[in-house]
């Protein structure tokens, strides 16, 4: 659903601007230092891009599915760890206060996530807790008015620059699934917090991961998002079902910018005297990609206006992220063919968004989790 469109166009081309203007340029200088300069991050929180997804009441653009999927189709044109920035306090972050959080939380904390001021991170994975999440073990056990936390969480995004976490431990041992697990959120500083050496990653260098460990990590009662127990796996499957289709958008904007550079190579490269782009087989790797993204473009719309309109979107979100993140890998391969040995030179760029976007098919649910889910989904309606 977009609301207005002239205000939606006029964000699109400011974003596609910044993209165009100020990320792409950096992009070679963040892979080789791994970092995000500041004044990028300034200039994102000048966007607006921090507060994306939060309610205008609390000083966010509360952009409608469709339109943050149009924004992310923008923002996903450049290296994805420009995105990360964002994507922790756009997803979870802010979304699980949002959805479940009470009055008074969500005025604690939307305000300053929607300016940039804090930045949250989602910590739900642990060593021996990833695609079977629900059987987490970070513990989080009442303790008069605050919870004492115990445990660690694995490849956390954005830990490192984090001010808040999104927490999701059990706060009853004595239920083994889902059901004993609930989310909080942490000040980064609390003592009982302390941070893992940043992991060394295949690509998306900029971005950080680490593992976040808790040893008797006091949080008050009133940090528990919703002040209900037993709760918590449901926010984070609510929000990362959300975020499916949001990491579905970047990996379509990322497809097409990996297309528009393997187009301009192949019109610019002659071989046998002529441009390659002329040559019929080299058309069938330009014209798969480009049925492909449009494909993966035209399921992310479909999704976002399904969820825009109500409906329950589990099934359109899974099928969204797995086809468009197993899509942007085909796209990234045909790429580094397209420019032949330079497509494995750095300084090209294609080897590095190959690198980058293997990530999608990973994280926020593994290609073979979606399958499962959209399996489960088609035999309960069938059934
Ligand atoms: C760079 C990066 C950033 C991340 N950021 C965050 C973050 O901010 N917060 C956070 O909480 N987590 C984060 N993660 C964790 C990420 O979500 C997990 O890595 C992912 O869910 C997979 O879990 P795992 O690594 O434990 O793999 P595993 O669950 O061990 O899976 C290994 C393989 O087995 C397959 N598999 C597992 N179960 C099944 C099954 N039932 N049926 C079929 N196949 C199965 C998987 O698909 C995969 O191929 C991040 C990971 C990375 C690499």
């Amino acid at each position: 659903m977009i609301r207005d469109q002239s205000t939606l166009d006029a964000l699109l081309d400011s974003v596609s601007r910044f993209v165009r203007e100020r990320l792409v340029p950096a992009e070679e200088a963040v892979a080789e230092s791994d970092v995000i300069p500041p004044q990028i991050i300034e200039e994102m929180k000048h966007l607006g891009l921090f507060g994306l997804t939060i309610p205008e009441a609390y000083g966010g653009l509360e952009l409608t599915m469709e339109e943050e999927a149009r924004v992310m189709m923008e923002l996903g044109k450049t290296s994805p760890a420009f995105r990360s920035v964002i994507g922790t306090t756009v997803g979870i972050g802010s979304q699980g206060i949002l959805i479940d959080g009470t009055t008074e939380q969500k005025e604690r904390y939307l305000p300053k996530l929607a300016t940039g001021e804090l930045v949250a991170s989602f910590a739900l994975t642990e060593p021996d807790a990833g695609s079977d999440a629900a059987s987490l073990r970070t513990s989080a056990i009442r303790d008069g008015d605050h919870y004492v936390v115990n445990g660690t969480k694995r490849y956390i995004t954005n830990a490192p620059q984090a001010d808040i976490f999104t927490l999701m431990a059990r706060t009853d041992p004595a239920i083994k699934g889902a059901a004993g697990v609930s989310a909080f959120v942490v000040d980064a500083k609390s003592p009982g917090i302390a941070l893992g050496k940043i992991d060394k990653k295949m690509g998306q260098r900029g971005a950080h991961t680490c593992d976040v460990i808790f040893e008797n990590c006091r949080v008050p009662a009133a940090n528990l998002i919703g002040l209900k127990e037993g709760k918590g796996f449901k926010t984070a499957m609510k929000v990362l079902e959300k975020g499916r289709i949001h990491i579905a958008a970047v990996c379509v904007g990322a497809a097409q910018r990996i297309l528009d550079d393997t187009l301009r190579y192949a019109m610019d490269r002659r071989q046998f005297g002529q441009a390659i782009a002329q040559f019929q087989l080299v058309q069938a790797m330009l014209a798969d990609s480009k049925t492909e993204v449009y494909a993966a473009q035209c399921m992310v719309l479909d999704a976002a206006r399904r969820r825009d309109s109500g409906q329950n979107v589990s099934t359109e979100a899974s099928c969204t992220k797995l086809f468009a993140s197993e899509m942007v890998g085909r796209v990234a391969d045909r790429g580094v063919q397209v420019f032949g040995g330079a497509g494995y030179l750095s300084e090209y760029g294609i080897e590095r968004f190959y690198r980058d976007v293997r990530l999608f098919r990973l994280y926020e649910g593994t290609s073979q989790i979606q399958q499962l889910v959209i399996a489960r989904n088609m035999i309960k309606a069938a059934g």
